[in-house]
């Protein structure tokens, strides 16, 4: 034999999973020809690996069965639960239909909705579970509000909608984004969709007040001058940091002088109808002083073009280096 028993056995596993070079393939077959210790001994090792892979099979049936037995007993416990949150539901339509009256069994029923879409519907969901808790809280909510609303004849549901809907959003779309159905639509761009959500439901929501406190146009208009300029700054910074293809410092430079300008802008636009002086020099006790916002405003401005500059030497360094 022209090998030990000994290498050739440390070479059989790499031989048995295809992977030892074409002159070890020779070796190992040479010597396996001459040998049976070694032959045996790989026997022993296919037979090993079948093992395993019996295991592997019987430890996923195992598996497969405890969730399919854990998905069963949710979905049974989700039933039970939301019928017990339903007996109230009854025994209140049996009341309601004694003594009659106004149908104050529609608010129960709704009312009941809530717990049952925040309780039972994460133990009957199969999948995506948050998603379905989400969407089943919100529009039982809404139902709360609209069956309220048309029993004491009352014209608030846009303006408690949106404001709720504004609220949940703003804090849970950027969970809801991370959820399979909604990912695989917005893929990359899920600060994007979340960030767009949010200043839909926000618009909608002053929108609402608007339409329901019936404000004229000097409400829009206020409130356009107070929202906007924020929004505008909010995206600007997004945009800035999640799309532009810049250096830190240029960045951090973007996002103060949009802060700066975003608060002159403001003051600006406020002073338009308020009579407020705090834009311009004004007289206070006798003496000239500037609004405080400026300053700030004019400070963030200062800080601003020395990021930027940072980031025009660190870039032209960089291109010198090349
Ligand atoms: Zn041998």
């Amino acid at each position: 034999m022209r090998y030990e028993c000994e290498l050739i056995r440390d070479l059989l596993p790499l031989y048995q999973d295809g992977i030892c070079s074409p002159s070890s393939k020779t070796a190992v077959e040479e010597h396996l020809g001459e040998c049976d210790g070694c032959s045996s001994y790989l026997e022993s090792l296919r037979s090993g690996e079948e093992i395993e892979q019996v295991i592997a099979a019987e430890k996923n049936e195992a598996l497969d069965s405890q969730k399919k037995f854990f998905k069963r007993r949710s979905a049974v416990a989700g039933t039970i639960i939301a019928g017990i949150f339903m007996l109230p539901v009854l025994i209140c339509l049996i009341v309601n239909l004694a003594v009659g009256g106004a149908g104050w069994f529609f608010i129960v029923l709704a009312a009941m909705l809530i717990p049952v879409s925040l309780v039972a519907v994460p133990l009957l969901a199969p999948e995506n579970k948050g998603l379905w808790t989400l969407s089943s809280f919100c529009i039982s909510l809404l139902l709360l509000f609209a069956v309220v609303c048309i029993i004491t004849g009352g014209s608030w549901f846009f303006t408690a909608s949106t404001a709720s809907l504004f609220g949940i959003c703003l804090v849970f779309s950027p969970f809801a984004a991370r959820s399979k159905p909604i990912a695989s639509r917005v893929g990359g761009h899920r600060g994007l969709a979340v960030l767009g959500l949010d200043t839909v439901m926000f618009v909608l929501m002053m929108i609402s007040i608007g339409i329901t406190g019936g404000l004229g146009l000097g409400y829009y208009s206020l409130a356009g001058r107070i929202s906007l300029p924020i929004i505008g700054l909010v995206w600007t910074i997004f945009l800035t940091v999640r799309y532009l293809k810049l250096n830190r410092s240029f960045k951090t430079g973007i996002c103060l002088g949009s802060a700066s300008l975003m608060m002159f802008i403001h003051e600006l636009l406020l002073d338009l109808s308020a009579n407020s002086t705090s834009f311009y020099i004004r007289t206070d006790s006798d003496r000239y002083v500037f609004g405080t916002n400026i300053l700030f405003g004019a400070v963030l401005m200062l800080l601003a073009l020395i990021f930027a500059g940072i980031g025009f030497i660190a870039n032209r360094n960089r291109r010198k280096e090349k």
